[in-house]
C-alpha cells in the first residue's frame, strides 16, 4: 500500500486542492460529481484515481448519487484503460479508514491496470466460519437494512 498519508483538514486536503485546480494533475475525465486523474505513483501504466468532487472522507460519507457516479466513472475509465493500455487484468481498489488502508481521507477509488507478477499483493486470510455463523452475520445485517 502507498506510504504517503495526507493529514490536511477537510476542504484543504490534497484532492480538494486538486479538484479546485490549485495543484496540477494529469486529468483523465471530469463530470458534475467526479474527477478522474492519473495516480502519481503509477503502480502500472494506466493507474487512475476516481475521486468525488465534494469533500467526503469515505464511502460512508457519500450520497447514493455520488457513489453511483464514482462507479460509473470507474467503469468508463476501466474501459478506456483497456482500450489504451490493454492490460490483461484491471483491479478496482477502494479503502476506508486508516485500518482499511486509506491514506488520503477524501473518497477515491483506484482503477489499476494489472499484469502477472506486478508486485501488487493483498493478504486475504480466510477464516471459513461454519454456515450457522454466516447466517448469524447475515441476520444482523438484514436487521440493520430493514430498519432503513
Ligand atoms: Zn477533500
Amino acid at each position: 500500500m502507498p506510504m504517503f498519508v495526507d493529514t490536511s483538514p477537510p476542504g484543504q486536503c490534497i484532492f480538494c486542492r486538486l479538484v479546485a485546480g490549485e495543484i496540477p494533475a494529469a486529468r483523465v475525465h471530469e463530470d458534475e460529481l467526479t474527477l478522474a486523474f492519473m495516480d502519481i505513483g503509477q503502480v502500472n501504466p494506466g493507474h487512475v484515481l476516481v475521486a468525488v468532487k465534494r469533500h467526503a472522507a469515505t464511502l460512508l460519507d457519500l450520497t447514493e448519487e455520488e457513489a453511483a457516479a464514482a462507479m460509473r466513472t470507474a467503469r468508463r475509465v476501466a474501459l478506456a484503460v483497456r482500450e489504451a493500455f490493454d492490460p490483461p487484468g484491471i483491479t478496482l481498489l477502494q479503502a476506508n479508514g486508516k485500518e482499511g488502508d486509506q491514506t488520503v481521507f477524501h473518497f477515491h477509488l483506484h482503477v489499476v491496470s494489472r499484469h502477472g507478477d506486478d508486485g501488487i499483493a493483498l493478504s486475504w486470510p480466510r477464516k471459513d466460519p461454519p454456515f450457522a455463523v454466516l447466517q448469524g452475520y447475515a441476520e444482523r445485517l438484514r436487521g440493520v437494512l430493514a430498519a432503513g
